[in-house]
């Protein structure tokens, strides 16, 4: 439902709860975050409207990191509850992703995790792309060829944003069928479902296209298509007032 992707020099958590703040009109079920600290990722994930989570985020504070993400949902598959919400971990818990859509194959993917040994512990579509990200990243020990191996398995419509413990300072975005945006720093660069979530730090904008990956660095963005070649992208300006 709503999804932002923070990478700077400020408190990524910060930049990415008052994204979702600006996102909040939109309803959903739940909201989580994932930050890298420490050559680790942290995460808290909590059904019901974004001041539930900030509760939480009170009672139990995340250590502070410059590159993270966040969620709200908007529940298709599995019912409105912690466990189901976004982000979702690897086993490992080094990958986290959040997804906008449906993907529509997950059970078969499910199916296959579970006989390489994955232990699935949520209902929804989109925990299956954490597991198959963290394999991935694995073999390559690239995020963003990482999520376009996955993107090429995966049917349906979504928006995918992920970190991975081991590629700090990056911030991993995927887009087919439901809208993605980068909106472009100095030093920090943004991802997220509608411009409102950070426009108030920046107004220079690129609108991803159909089956594009982007790779999000501090200094840099870099699209390409689901086969790694360039893709054009759209880049503007955002004018109107939030
Ligand atoms: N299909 C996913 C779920 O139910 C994502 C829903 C959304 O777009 O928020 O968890």
């Amino acid at each position: 439902c709503g999804i932002v992707g923070y990478v700077g020099a400020q408190s990524a958590l910060d930049v990415v709860i008052a994204g979702l703040k600006r996102l909040e009109y939109r309803g959903y079920d739940s909201a989580g975050v994932a930050v890298l600290a420490d050559g680790g990722l942290v995460a808290a994930q909590k059904a019901g409207k974004l001041v539930n989570l900030e509760k939480e985020l009170v009672g139990h504070p995340l250590p502070a990191g410059s590159t993270g993400l966040g969620h709200t949902r908007w529940a298709t598959h599995g019912g409105p509850t912690d466990v189901n919400a976004h982000p979702h971990l690897d086993n490992a818990g080094r990958v986290a992703v959040v997804h906008n859509g449906i993907i529509e194959n997950f059970a078969a993917l499910r199916a296959e995790l579970a006989e390489r040994g994955h232990r699935l512990e949520s209902e929804t579509d989109t925990e299956v792309v954490a597991h198959l990200l963290a394999e991935r990243f694995g073999a390559c020990g690239d995020l963003a060829e990482a999520m376009r191996q996955v993107c090429r398995r995966l049917e349906g419509a979504f928006t995918l944003v992920a970190v991975h413990a081991d590629a700090p300072d990056v911030v991993v975005g995927a887009r087919r069928n439901s809208p993605l945006v980068v909106g472009v720093g100095e030093g920090e660069n943004f991802l997220a479902s509608d411009v409102a979530a950070f426009i108030a730090h920046t107004r220079s904008a690129i609108e991803l296209g159909q089956d594009q990956v982007v790779e999000l660095r501090r200094d840099g963005v870099t699209v390409t298509d689901f086969a790694g070649a360039p893709a054009s992208v759209r880049a503007y300006h955002v004018d109107w007032d939030a």
